[in-house]
C-alpha cells in the first residue's frame, strides 16, 4: 500500500503509553495512532508483556508483617476509591461532518468526539476543542483542500496526528496515522496541497507563535488554534 504510516511515536513514548505515565491527551493521541498502525500495536503488546514480566519478577513483601500491612493498605484504598461503576454514557460518534465533508472517526476518538466544542472556522481551516486538562490542549483540526495553516513556530510541544486526507510541511508528507511532533526549535507551514480535505488531531502544550501577518492578527490566531 502506497499510503502506509511512516511517522511513528518513539519507543520511549510507546513505553510511557504502556506504563500509563502520559497525560490523557497525549495517551489519546498515541491510542489513535495505534488504531492506524499494526506495527506499533505489536510493539506495545511486547512492551506490555515486558512490563508484566518485570512486575511479576519484582521482590514480594519479605515478612508476614509486610504482607499484612500491604493488604491493609490495599483494602483501605479499595474502600476509599470504590465507587459504583457507571458505564460511559457518552454517545459513540463514528462519523463527523465539517466543511461539507464526512469523516469516519477512528475507534479511540469515537466517544470523546461527542463532547467536542463547536467548530470555529477561519478560511479553509476549522478547529474544535475536545475536553482536556492542563497542560495539554487537544482539538480536531480540519484543513480544506489546497489550504495552508499560517507559518508558525512552537512555544511548547505540538503533536499532530493525521486522521484523514494528507498534509505536507517542510519536513515531509503525511498520511492517515502519521504522527508529527514539533518542538520550540521547529518552524513549519502545514499545508494540504491535495484536492481532498484533511482532518487531524492536534495536541498542544502552549499556543503557536505565528511568523507572518499583521501583529494585530497574531493574538486572535493564537486563540483560534489553542
Ligand atoms: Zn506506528
Amino acid at each position: 500500500m502506497g499510503n502506509s504510516v511512516k511517522h511513528h511515536p518513539s519507543l520511549s513514548l510507546l513505553e510511557q503509553f504502556c506504563d500509563g505515565s502520559l497525560t490523557p491527551e497525549v495517551a489519546l493521541l498515541v491510542a489513535t495512532h495505534l488504531d492506524f498502525c499494526p506495527h506499533c500495536q505489536r510493539l506495545s503488546k511486547d512492551i506490555e508483556a515486558d512490563l508484566a514480566c518485570s512486575f511479576a519478577a519484582a521482590p514480594v513483601a519479605a515478612s508476614q508483617d509486610d504482607w499484612l500491612s500491604m493488604m491493609q493498605q490495599v483494602l483501605a484504598e479499595a474502600e476509599t476509591t470504590a465507587k459504583p461503576v457507571t458505564p460511559s454514557t457518552d454517545p459513540v460518534v463514528t462519523n463527523l461532518e465539517v466543511g461539507g465533508h464526512q469523516f469516519e472517526l477512528p475507534r479511540a476518538l469515537q466517544r470523546l468526539s461527542s463532547k467536542r466544542s463547536k467548530w470555529l472556522t477561519l478560511g479553509g481551516i476549522a478547529t474544535a476543542r475536545l475536553p482536556s486538562g492542563e497542560p495539554h490542549h487537544i482539538s480536531l483540526l480540519f484543513i480544506d483542500k489546497n489550504t495552508a495553516v499560517p507559518q508558525h513556530t512552537h512555544r511548547g510541544l505540538e503533536m499532530t496526528l493525521v486522521l484523514a486526507g494528507e498534509m505536507v510541511d517542510e519536513q515531509g508528507r503525511y498520511v492517515p496515522g502519521d504522527l508529527i511532533i514539533n518542538t520550540p526549535d521547529d518552524t513549519h507551514t502545514p499545508r494540504n496541497v491535495s484536492d481532498d480535505p484533511c482532518l487531524c488531531l492536534s495536541v498542544l502544550s502552549a499556543p503557536l507563535q505565528f511568523k507572518q501577518g499583521m501583529t494585530r492578527l497574531l493574538n486572535p490566531l493564537q486563540r483560534f488554534f489553542y
